[in-house]
């Protein structure tokens, strides 16, 4: 089949080329003429793990290719996908303009029947807002499709590659039937397609965005709790955990969720309810909490030392989360910047979003070449972004390099026990 992808971010390029794995023609498209350059040079402009070997392999097969032609590249395809970015606007509902400009350069570009998908995550309505504008455009046939995704930065590849499930909002057996075929290779394992009305569609993405951010925050209200009580978070978690009606997902407390997709879709969610005038309470305390959480670790630190002027602390992990380079909304940049404020030197580290640091702190912060580096004369340590290769570090290694050995654990990564063992003042989220 014939695909155009326009929006090569983390959903685009992940979508594009995992549907010329699966034997289709992709061109993605973009905008941003470096990025398209860099794509065509065979290099990756975000880290997600697999991907720069499965763009490899699909360009090297000539099945994907990459430009800023979006006229072209419709004509060229029978499906054009959107996965341009949502950004929250002002007012916190989700900035369309992307998804609305790029429906019209579509409507403009049409040649013949084009299915257009919109895989952007975006409030009700505008798969119909998006019909309407290609309407007016264009008398070509054509159907659009709602098809929001599900995958998680970090794991994208293989979420891609094995859905839970496909949401497909197509209103017409023409479109739903493409829209089938295209995604069988994906779901022989036994993942439903799930076909219904493009409002359903639409609504599912934030429903399920706000029942884990939900999860979190309700999981770090009881980890605070547990703090006041002298109780442990991580045994109430395996209690409640092991309830079937429960399970043992999403129920890890820490620092307040970040990235690109939780805090904008709570906050767009609220306010596409706000607009029909309900009052989406929970979800205004999941954020509420969750803005909270993000001061936690510095309370802790402050608490601490009384005055954090003149420490050095190190920081492990910048990312939202691990496995990304994405800082975008990162519960890392919160913290840095009230250690910052408050007179601190912050020496941080991070696998792989160094340089999206950079681009955030300037030369604000001091980055070390790996986590051992970041904790030489560091007054504490401050861990943000659980990676794994901050799992098992040599402890006699850390103190030695440390003036103090204190850490701040906003992941959990270590037992209280561990740390006494290994001579360490040990803060943690919902243990004592
Ligand atoms: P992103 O910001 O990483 O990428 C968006 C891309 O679209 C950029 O490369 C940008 O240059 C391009 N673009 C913008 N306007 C364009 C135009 N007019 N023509 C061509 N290209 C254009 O965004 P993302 O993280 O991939 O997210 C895209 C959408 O998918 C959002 O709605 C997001 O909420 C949703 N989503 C994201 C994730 C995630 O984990 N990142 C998961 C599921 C859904």
């Amino acid at each position: 089949m014939k695909i155009a992808v326009v929006g090569t971010g983390y959903v685009g390029l992940v979508a594009g080329a995992c549907f010329a794995e699966s034997g289709n023609d992709v061109v993605c498209v973009d905008k941003d003429d470096a990025k398209v350059r860099m794509l065509r040079r065979g290099k990756m402009p975000i880290y997600e793990p697999g991907l720069e070997e499965i763009v490899r392999r699909n360009r090297a097969e000539g099945r994907l290719t990459f430009t800023t032609n979006l006229p072209k590249a419709v004509r060229d395809s029978l499906v054009v996908f959107i996965a341009v970015g949502t950004p929250q606007g002002e007012d916190g509902s989700a900035d369309l303009r992307h998804v609305l400009s790029v429906g019209g350069e579509i409507a403009k570009a049409m040649n013949g029947y084009k299915i257009i998908v919109d895989k952007s995550t975006v409030p009700v309505g505008t798969s119909e807002k998006v019909r309407e504008i290609i309407r007016r455009t264009t008398t070509h046939p054509f159907s659009v499709v709602s098809n929001p995704e599900f995958l998680k930065q970090g794991a994208a590849i293989d979420d891609f590659m094995k859905p839970d499930r496909v949401v497909i909002g197509a209103e017409d057996a023409r479109a739903q039937e493409i829209m089938l075929e295209l995604y069988s290779p994906f779901t022989r394992t036994g993942a439903p397609i799930m076909v219904m009305d493009c409002a359903s569609a639409e609504l599912s993405k934030y429903a399920a965005n706000a029942m884990l951010a939900s999860r979190i925050s309700f999981m770090n209200e009881v980890a605070n709790v547990c703090e006041l009580v002298g109780a442990d978070v991580d045994q109430v978690r395996r209690a409640i955990g092991s309830d079937r009606r429960i399970g043992t997902a999403f129920l890890f407390p820490g620092v307040g969720y970040g990235g690109s997709c939780f805090p904008k879709d709570v906050q767009a969610m609220i306010r596409f309810a706000s607009d029909r005038d309900y009052a989406f309470r929970i979800l205004e305390a999941v954020e509420k909490v969750n803005e909270l959480q993000k001061t936690r670790l510095f309370s802790k630190i402050k608490k601490h030392f009384g005055t954090v002027k003149g420490k050095t602390v190190a920081v492990w992990g910048l990312s939202f989360k691990p496995k990304t380079d994405d800082m975008r909304e990162a519960p890392s940049i919160p913290l840095i910047e009230a250690l910052l404020n408050a007179g601190a030197t912050v020496q941080a580290h991070d696998p792989e979003a160094m340089k999206v640091a950079r681009g955030h702190f300037g030369s604000k912060i001091a980055y070390s070449a790996n986590n051992y580096d970041a904790l030489k004369g560091a007054d504490c340590l401050a861990i943000v972004t659980e990676w794994n290769e901050f799992r098992r570090p040599d402890f006699d290694r850390m103190r030695k390099l440390m003036r103090s050995p204190v850490i701040f654990d906003g992941r959990n990564l270590f037992t209280p026990d561990q740390m006494k063992q290994s001579g360490f003042t040990y803060y943690s989220i919902g243990r004592n």
